[in-house]
C-alpha cells in the first residue's frame, strides 16, 4: 500500500477514458489538469471522465485543476522553431513567430538591458539588449528548439501581470461548479495571493482546498505565511529552477517538505521527475534517484507532468514511479528517516491524540490506524505524524474521501455513519481496515475518531481506542457475556447429538424445542430469539457460555466463528487465534 502518492498530469496522451482507468489502476491518486493548455470545455469533459473512471473502479481519484495565474508564454506553434545561439529576436506581445520575432502572451517592456529572459523552463537563455516600447530585443545566449506556448520567465522583474486573469476566473468557476478536490494556484507570492484565489472560489459558492505552487523566490521567502493560508503546497521545480538559482532547488525542496509536514499539510514534489520517459521506456538512474530521494525526504506525493500528459507511454511511467516509491518505502532507510522525523506535537488536542495514535499503534503492534473523519481534518493530523502502519480514513463524505487520496499514507474509504451510535461506528470503521486489505480479522487496530458531533452516545470527539478488527458476520444483542470460538452446528430441532467439542450452536427464531445431546460440548449459542428469558438464554446462563441473540447467521455448518456475548457480535473465524 503506497504511502507517497502519485499525481498525474493528464493531457492529449492520457485524457481519454481508457487511459484514465489504466492510470488509476497503475497508481494514480490525483489527476492534475493543467489549465495552461487546452480549453475549459475540454477540461470539463476530462473532469467527468475522471469521476466516471473512479466510480467504475470503485477507487477514489482526486482531480486537481492547476490555474496558470500570472504567467507569460510564447505564442502557439504548429511545429517547433530553432532559436540559434548568438541570434537576436524581438519578443513582442502577439502570435507572430518568425526569424525576427517571437510572440509572447504579455508585454515584457518592464525588463531592462542586461536582464535575463528564459524560455521553456530555462532551456533557452537570452539577455535583453534593448527595449523599444513593447518590443524587447534579446540575444540568444544558449539556443535550442522552441515549441509553442512555452513558459517565459524574467527573474526578478515585476512585469505588472494581473494575479487572477479572466482566463483564471473561468477555470475557477469550472473548479467550483464541478467541486474539484483541489485547485493548484500558480506563481503565488504571499498568503494574500492564496486568499485572493479563495475569495473567487467563494464568490462561486465553493470551498475548494488550494495547493499553493512554490515557484517564485518571493514564495520561498514567504513560505510560513503561505502554509498558514493554503491547504497544501507544491514544490514546482520547473519555474522554481528558473526564478531562483538552479543550485538552490534541491535544498529548497527539502526545506519546504519539512515545513509542510510540520504544518500537517500535503506537499507535492513536481516536475521532471521521470522526464526522459516522455520518450524512453526506462528512466535515467538520476531520475530514479530523484523520485526515491523525494520519498525519503517525506514528500506526500510525487508528480508527473509531460511524462503522462504528452509522453509516449503514460501508464508505464506511472507503474515505474509506483515501483520506485514502493521499493523505497519497504527499505530500512525509509523506516529510519520516518522515525527520526516525527514532528513535535502541535498545539491542538487532535494533534496530541494523533501523535499518540502513532506511538500507540507501534507499541500494541497494530496493523493500522483507523480514523473516523467527517472533514478529513483528523485523518490529515494522523498522516502528519507518519505512523509506520497504514492509515485508513473512513468518512461519510465522498468528496472528502477523494481529497484524502493526496495526503501521505492515507487509504480513504467511504462509510455512511448510520444511526447505530458511536460504538457501532467504531466497529464498522475497524472492519473497513479489513475491507481495505490492511488488516485481517483478529488484528489489533488503533481507532481515532473525531468530530462525530451528530452521533448519539456521546462525547466521542477525539476518542482513541485499541480495537480488535474482525469481519462481522452478524450483529445482535449480547445476551450472555464472554467470548468463544468454534464450529457452527445448526440445530433447528434441538438435536446436537453430532456436535463436536466446542460447538457454536445456532438456533432458529421462535425455537420451541429443547437441546438434546451432550451440552458440555457447547461453547457458545447464537439464537434468533433475543429475549433474556428465552429458553436459549437460560441454557447459556446455566452453561456459562456466551450468547448472541436476535440473529440467525447463514453460515455453513462446520464454519468456525467467534461469538462475542459482550458486544453482541458474531465474527468470522477464531479471531483470538490469528
Ligand atoms: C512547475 O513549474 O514546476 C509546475 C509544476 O508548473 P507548470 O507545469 O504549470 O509550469
Amino acid at each position: 500500500m503506497a504511502r507517497a502518492k502519485v499525481v498525474c498530469t493528464l493531457g492529449p496522451a492520457s485524457d481519454d477514458r481508457d487511459t484514465i482507468v489504466d492510470l488509476a489502476e497503475a497508481g494514480m491518486a490525483v489527476a492534475r489538469l493543467n489549465a495552461s493548455h487546452g480549453t475549459t470545455d475540454h477540461r470539463e469533459t476530462v473532469i467527468e471522465r475522471v469521476r466516471a473512471a473512479s466510480d467504475a473502479l470503485k477507487t477514489p481519484v482526486a482531480t486537481m485543476l492547476d490555474v496558470p495565474g500570472p504567467e507569460v508564454r510564447t505564442a502557439p506553434l504548429d511545429a517547433p522553431v530553432e532559436l540559434p545561439t548568438g541570434a537576436e529576436r524581438r519578443l513582442v506581445p502577439g502570435g507572430t513567430v518568425d526569424d525576427e520575432v517571437v510572440g509572447v502572451s504579455h508585454s515584457l517592456a518592464a525588463a531592462e538591458p542586461g536582464d535575463r529572459v528564459l524560455l521553456d523552463d530555462g532551456r533557452i537563455e537570452t539577455t535583453v539588449r534593448r527595449v523599444d516600447g513593447e518590443s524587447v530585443l534579446v540575444r540568444v545566449d544558449s539556443g535550442g528548439e522552441l515549441g509553442g506556448r512555452k513558459g517565459v520567465n524574467v527573474p526578478g522583474v515585476d512585469l505588472g501581470l494581473t494575479f487572477i486573469t479572466e482566463g483564471d476566473r473561468a477555470e475557477l468557476r469550472l473548479a467550483a461548479e464541478h467541486d474539484v478536490e483541489y485547485v493548484a494556484a500558480s506563481f503565488v507570492g504571499s498568503a494574500a495571493d492564496v486568499y485572493a484565489i479563495d475569495e473567487v472560489l467563494e464568490s462561486f459558492g465553493a470551498d475548494v482546498p488550494i495547493v499553493a505552487k512554490i515557484e517564485r523566490a518571493e514564495a520561498v521567502e514567504n513560505i510560513e505565511e503561505i502554509l498558514s493560508a493554503a491547504d497544501g503546497v507544491m514544490v514546482a521545480r520547473g519555474d522554481l529552477g528558473v526564478e531562483c538559482p538552479l543550485e538552490e532547488v534541491p535544498l529548497v525542496q527539502k526545506r519546504i517538505i519539512r515545513k509542510a509536514r510540520d504544518a500537517g499539510l500535503p506537499v507535492i514534489t513536481a516536475t521532471e521527475m521521470l522526464d526522459s520517459m516522455v520518450h524512453e521506456r526506462r528512466p535515467t538512474r538520476a531520475e530514479a534517484s530523484d523520485v526515491a530521494n523525494a520519498v525519503l525526504d517525506g514528500t506526500d506525493a510525487v508528480m508527473l507532468s509531460g511524462e503522462t500528459a504528452v509522453g509516449d507511454h503514460p501508464v508505464r511511467v506511472v507503474e515505474t514511479m509506483a515501483r520506485i516509491v514502493g521499493d523505497v518505502e519497504a527499505s530500512e532507510e525509509y523506516a529510519e528517516s520516518r522515525e527520526q522525523r516525527v514532528p513535535p506535537a502541535g498545539d491542538t488536542r487532535t494533534d496530541a491524540i494523533a501523535r499518540s495514535a502513532r506511538y500507540l499503534a507501534r507499541d500494541v503492534d497494530a496493523s493500522a490506524v483507523v480514523t473516523v473523519t467527517e472533514s478529513g481534518y483528523t485523518a490529515q493530523k494522523v498522516a502528519k505524524y507518519r505512523p509506520a502502519v497504514p492509515v485508513v480514513a473512513v468518512t461519510p463524505d465522498e468528496r472528502v474521501q477523494r481529497r484524502l487520496t493526496l495526503p501521505w499514507g492515507i487509504t480513504p474509504r467511504h462509510l455512511p455513519f448510520g444511526d447505530g451510535g458511536a460504538t457501532e461506528l467504531i466497529e464498522r470503521a475497524a472492519t473497513a481496515a479489513i475491507d481495505a486489505g490492511v488488516a485481517e480479522s483478529g488484528d489489533t487496530v488503533v481507532v481515532l475518531a473525531g468530530m462525530m458531533t451528530d452521533l448519539e452516545g456521546a462525547n466521542t470527539t477525539n476518542t482513541l481506542k485499541v480495537h480488535l478488527a474482525a469481519e462481522v458476520i452478524a450483529s445482535g444483542r449480547g445476551v450472555n457475556a464472554g467470548r468463544a470460538a468454534g464450529p457452527v452446528v445448526h440445530a433447528p430441532d434441538g438435536d446436537i447429538g453430532d456436535a463436536p467439542e466446542g460447538a457454536v450452536v445456532v438456533l432458529p427464531e421462535r425455537f420451541e424445542g429443547h437441546l438434546e445431546g451432550d451440552l458440555s460440548r457447547v461453547a457458545a449459542i447464537v439464537a434468533g430469539d433475543r429475549g433474556m428469558t428465552s429458553y436459549p438464554a437460560m441454557v447459556a446462563r446455566e452453561l456459562g457460555v456466551p450468547m448472541v441473540g436476535g440473529v440467525t447467521p447463514t453460515v455453513d455448518a462446520g464454519t468456525v466463528v467467534t461469538v462475542d456475548g459482550d458486544r453482541g457480535v458474531v465474527y468470522e473465524s477464531d479471531i483470538d487465534q490469528r
